[in-house]
């Protein structure tokens, strides 16, 4: 394990906080020790108060910073005297001890203090590190774990049987502490869960952690442990996006709203999930309390979701659950899905609890794995994993009375995304929590500032490729329930007598072909929408009211307005609904070059500005003002209408 420290950079951090952020962000970059938010730190610092007085204040990590990127104002001061008043109590409740931390800080608005404040209140040195290492918690999550840590520390560390971090966390390490610690303490073993060293220095605490965490990496190397096998990979290759989608349809409706489901491409997934004994180590519990809380449940193995959903349910009914623990029974669903064709399958409301998931449980598959070659696997007791279920308080995001996004675990596909009304729509969706595929044949669609968006290239005329792109939007999503039709193609103004056939046929193909293809490829997935499948056309104003000089676009609008139409008759037995939207003169569009909005603005006798505003409203139309209403669309105030087709045109008098 590599000591990250430099002299040269810890020159740049001048005061106690400073050189905490700094030792804090080495531990954040090693994500064997830090994954995602994980683990925390403290310093001790003596203050002078506003109305003069000396207090020690705490700096500890607050809730919603990572360490790898945290800042001064990421540590939560809490007054020291008051903590160890706490640590003396007997009880406290979880909402108790929240409160007190709340209460005992000095700026107001500073982040919720960590779960573990007391604890780290409690030691009796300037700097305190924490971190969940994988190997120490590997070689504790295996018969005879405590054993083989007391072998490796002898008495540098004292050893805390688990407890769920919180108050009575807290109280086991100030006993344990007192009773045990010597001149030679140099951290805290919290068996299944992780480690501690603390220090005078921002160095020494952090050196300590590093040399702790190096000495439990030389066991397992020597115990031959450490190396496990490379995967023999296979990649799949065969088409299995209605099986995918099918998956994701019954996870979404035994929890009762839809969620995303990410094929992660591990290698070690799909290794793991072939694993002959798959079901019994993967089932044995999960790694250690911080683990828990994020992925929450036992992973599912295939995708039998409804024996899924019994057998959980029945594991914990053999510990008697309170009524507390059965509300979440009801809640069954799984976070990882171990299949044997789909690999390692991570599931969550957003691409950033996906990821944090997937990355879980990739450090999770390495520490059964070599665990199991320390002897075997062996994770908390079933009983203590529904502790874990409600200790979320440094996890919980969505405060309370939030509203959840309207397409929350939802998937849309757009085409045309990479400028004018598809890109609005690509932010309009994303904007209401949705998961978006953005399609189109500019290569600027691969941009993006979401992790709740893909977008990939490609050429929607070629079935092969449309079907290709179906197939990986599929496989990142879980699924696709909406669709947005906005690729099109409008060309230069000719009159019918100057229109060659080959133009005609092209721009049938784009606006009218493709789409078929599109929409026939597509049907299966939005059958398995859990929220039903929906389609948005856009339209033009040339389908009601069409006008000299624009045949084949007008026609080709018209023709895929009609297939809508027909649609809406085909699949509102499924639920599937479809809707046009008609939009006028948006002049923010990929289509409307310079050139073709004077040569049509000049069909109309009209100066570009005039055009621009020519309806009976006299506004400009936006790209945003249509996505908008594509979205709207798919939402619930369109829940019972199908075939619609709506004007977005600021009032055209030939359409009205
Ligand atoms: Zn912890």
């Amino acid at each position: 394990m590599k000591n990250l420290w430099s002299n040269a950079d810890s020159k740049k951090f001048k005061d106690d906080l400073a050189l905490r952020v700094y030792t804090s962000r080495l531990l954040g970059q090693d994500s064997s020790l830090v994954l995602h938010g994980g683990g925390n730190t403290s310093v001790k610092i003596t203050e002078t108060n506003v109305v003069g007085e000396q207090e020690e204040i705490l700096y500890v990590k607050g809730s919603g910073w990572d360490l790898v990127s945290i800042e001064k104002a990421g540590f939560s001061p809490v007054r020291i005297a008051h903590m160890l008043k706490l640590a003396k109590l007997d009880k406290l409740s979880d909402p108790q001890m929240v409160n007190e931390l709340k209460t005992q800080l000095t700026n107001s608005s500073a982040p919720t203090p960590s779960v573990e404040t007391i604890l780290h209140a409690i030691l009796p040195f300037k700097y305190v590190d924490h971190t969940h290492a994988d190997t120490v918690v590997t070689i504790s999550n295996t018969l005879n774990g405590e054993d083989r840590i007391r072998e490796i520390y002898g008495n540098r560390v004292v050893i805390v049987p688990y407890v769920m971090p919180g108050f009575d966390l807290s109280k086991d390490v100030y006993r344990l502490f007192s009773e045990q610690a010597t001149s030679k303490t140099e951290g805290i073993v919290l068996l299944n869960h992780g480690i501690f060293s603390f220090g005078e220095t921002a160095k020494q605490s952090y050196d300590r952690m590093i040399d702790l965490v190096s000495l439990a990496e030389e066991y397992l190397i020597n115990q031959n442990a450490w190396d496990i096998e490379k995967p023999s990979v296979s990649t799949n290759t065969n088409s299995i996006r209605n099986e995918v989608a099918k998956l994701r349809n019954e996870i979404s409706s035994t929890i009762g709203s839809p969620i995303l489901l990410n094929l992660t491409n591990s290698e070690q997934g799909i290794d793991f999930s072939n694993r002959y004994d798959v079901v019994d180590i993967a089932t044995r519990g999960p790694i250690t309390p911080d683990h828990v809380i994020r992925t929450k449940r036992i992973p599912m193995i295939g995708r039998d979701v409804d024996s899924y959903a019994q057998k959980y349910k029945a594991y914990f009914d053999k510990h008697e659950p309170n009524a507390k623990e059965r509300k979440t029974m009801l809640d069954v669903a799984p976070r990882v899905v171990l299949d044997q064709e789909f690999g390692l399958c991570a599931i969550g409301k957003n691409m950033s609890e996906i990821e944090i998931i997937s990355d879980l449980y990739e450090h999770t598959m390495q520490c059964i794995l070599r665990a199991e070659k320390l002897g075997g696997w062996q994770a908390l007791p079933a009983s203590d994993i529904f502790d874990l279920e409600y200790w979320d308080l440094e996890q919980s995001k969505l405060q309370k009375g939030d509203k959840e996004p309207e397409f929350q675990g939802e998937v849309v596909l757009v085409t045309g995304a990479a400028s004018g009304i598809g890109k609005a729509c690509v932010e309009s969706f994303i904007a209401r929590g949705c998961a978006v595929i953005g399609v189109d044949l500019d290569i600027a669609i691969e941009n993006t500032s979401s992790n709740n968006y893909l977008g990939l290239v490609c050429d929607i005329t070629d079935e092969e490729s449309l079907k290709d792109m179906l197939e990986i939007s599929v496989r990142h999503f879980g699924g696709i329930d909406m669709v947005v039709i906005n690729a099109g193609i409008f060309p230069k103004s000719k009159t019918v007598a100057n229109l060659d056939t080959d133009e005609w046929r092209k721009v049938f193909s784009v606006n009218l072909d493709a789409n078929l293809s599109l929409l026939r490829e597509v049907y299966p997935l939005l059958k398995l929408a859990p929220n039903k499948g929906r389609v948005v056309i856009i339209g033009s104003k040339n389908v009601p009211a069409p006008g000299p000089g624009a045949a084949s676009y007008s026609t080709s609008k018209a023709a895929l307005n009609q297939l809508m139409r027909v649609l809406a008759m085909e699949w509102g037995s499924d639920s599937i609904r479809l809707n046009a939207l008609h939009p006028n003169a948006v002049f923010d569009t990929g289509i409307w070059t310079d050139e073709v909005l004077k040569s049509r603005a000049s069909h109309y006798g009209l100066g570009v500005n005039e055009y621009k505003t020519n309806n009976v409203m006299k506004v400009e139309i936006t790209s945003k003002d249509v996505a908008e209403l594509a979205a709207e669309m798919c939402g619930h105030l369109f829940a019972k209408t199908t075939a619609a087709q709506v004007p977005v045109d600021g009032g055209n008098d030939r359409v009205i």
